[in-house]
């Protein structure tokens, strides 16, 4: 019998329209209310489809009459409407919960504070170089509700965060990833770590022994709370420290070589020399240690693995090489948003760096940055309107800490200070939205800037 509903969504962007036309596909009666302006890209499709809409305004007899409502992960549960559909006990889904009921595809969830996108895209482009037929879709490129309606992929990779997470129910993954969790986004949990924490293990809900959970074996946020979760999937570890690494860890370092092993009877493990690796840095031993776990769950060939690991082109904005002016390097990392991100980005840096840190502070502790910019910071340019919280973390630990309030003036600035030898590293610690309109535009920016030298 199908069941056909009213169903209310809100906000219009990627994932909305994307959650709209596959409701109209499935024949439920759609409404798409957006409390900002919508897209022209977007509300063009919804007028060519004949799906009802409303911008910059939330009519509440058009929304509260909902079957179900689908929400966009960028809207907190603290906004008015939201409100009062959850007093009036209206359910309320993501469009990932929402698309999942319609797909037999294998899914692979990716989840984490950081390193979501990147090993996301390294899984799907090693799936799709082994030939299968597989998606892409979560919190990257299109619209994973408007594939399910378009396409038909026998597997997703799905990057999920933690907003995503909250308004999952019965969604399953057979495959699920929990690469770290560390501080980021506590504005929407209470303050509380806990709760972000709970969020991200949502990613093991509804599995079965029949699934995987791959996980950091070194990373304490996973660690502690995975001693309180009864997780029925198998779980598969990756490691980078002697101290965690057991028998059983599943992907480890030895050697400066990468070793993934299942311990499965009909599988050899895989090596691979870290300097193969396309992606440098101690971040991404763990991405790729991570995706090749993937790989070998679905049994790949150790030889496909490899030549997707050493072809795999990283995405924009991270740890990006945006050119070597008169021996100065200049490194886009605007989308490290939290103090875990950059610290990574800092400790990958060979030499000394001139560091471009600041704008929107979502509560950050700087602490655990101090040793690594005592031991390799030249100087600070704040990129921020804000910056006290930085000057106050590290006015005892550099000569140099200087204000700027755009990528134009933060580039010259750090061009001035840095020597021969040095990078200057845009890895803000915060989000952008002070003075831009998002990390990519802060990144564009900055890069232009950099050519314009
Ligand atoms: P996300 O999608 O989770 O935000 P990205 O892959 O876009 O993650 O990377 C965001 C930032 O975090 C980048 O600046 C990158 O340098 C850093 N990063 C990537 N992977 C990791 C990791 N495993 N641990 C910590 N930091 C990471």
């Amino acid at each position: 019998m199908v069941d056909h509903k009213h169903i209310v969504i809100l906000g219009a962007g990627e994932s909305g329209v994307g959650a709209a036309i596959l409701a109209q596909q499935k024949g439920h009666a759609v409404f798409v209310s957006d409390f900002g302006t919508i897209l022209p890209l977007y509300k063009e499709e919804l007028i060519r489809l004949g799906i009802p809409y409303e911008e910059g305004k939330h009519t509440e007899g058009s929304i509260m009459g909902a079957t179900e409502v689908i929400k966009s992960p960028g809207i907190p549960d603290k906004a008015p409407i939201i409100k009062k559909l959850l007093k009036k006990q209206i359910p309320i889904i993501s469009e990932i919960e929402f698309a999942g009921r319609y797909t037999n595809a294998k899914m692979i969830g990716i989840t984490g504070t950081n390193g979501k996108s990147t090993t996301t895209m390294l899984i799907y482009h090693m799936l799709k170089d082994a030939g299968l037929n597989v998606g892409l879709a979560g919190n990257i490129g299109k619209s994973f509700a408007k594939q399910v309606a378009t396409e038909s992929f026998d597997y997703y990779v799905l990057e999920i965060s933690s907003f995503m997470l909250d308004n999952m129910y019965q969604f399953k993954t057979d495959i699920a990833v929990l690469l770290n969790i560390t501080p980021d986004h506590l504005d929407r949990y209470d303050y509380q770590m806990e709760k972000y924490a709970a969020s991200k293990f949502r990613i093991t809900q509804n599995q079965t022994e029949k699934d995987r959970f791959i996980y950091c074996a070194d990373d304490l946020g996973i660690i502690n709370r995975l001693q309180k979760m009864n997780i029925r999937a198998k779980a598969y570890s990756f490691s980078l420290k002697e101290t965690t690494k057991t028998d059983y860890t599943n992907a480890y370092l030895e050697n400066n070589q990468i070793t993934i092993n299942l311990h499965l009877p009909n599988q050899n493990p895989f090596t691979m020399s870290i300097t193969e690796l396309a992606l440098q840095g101690k971040h991404n031993i763990y991405n790729s240690m991570a995706s090749g776990i993937v790989a070998k769950v679905l049994d790949l060939r150790n030889e496909s693995i490899r030549d997707s690991m050493g072809s795999f082109q990283n995405i924009e904005h991270r740890l990006e090489h945006v050119a070597s002016i008169s021996g100065i390097d200049f490194v886009n990392d605007s989308k490290a948003t939290n103090v875990n991100s950059t610290w990574y980005a800092l400790e990958s840096m060979p030499h000394n760096v001139v560091l471009i840190l600041g704008g929107v502070d979502k509560g950050n502790d700087y602490g655990m940055l101090k040793d690594l910019v005592r031991d390799k910071v030249r100087g600070i340019v704040c990129l921020g309107k804000n910056n006290k919280a930085i000057h106050d973390a590290f006015e005892d630990d550099v000569e140099l800490i200087i204000n700027t309030t755009s990528a134009q003036e933060a580039a010259q600035m750090a061009y001035h200070l840095a020597k021969k030898g040095d990078t200057v590293l845009l890895s803000p610690a915060c989000a952008s939205f002070d003075l831009f309109e998002n990390y990519e535009d802060r990144g564009n920016q900055f890069k232009k800037a950099v050519k314009d030298l």
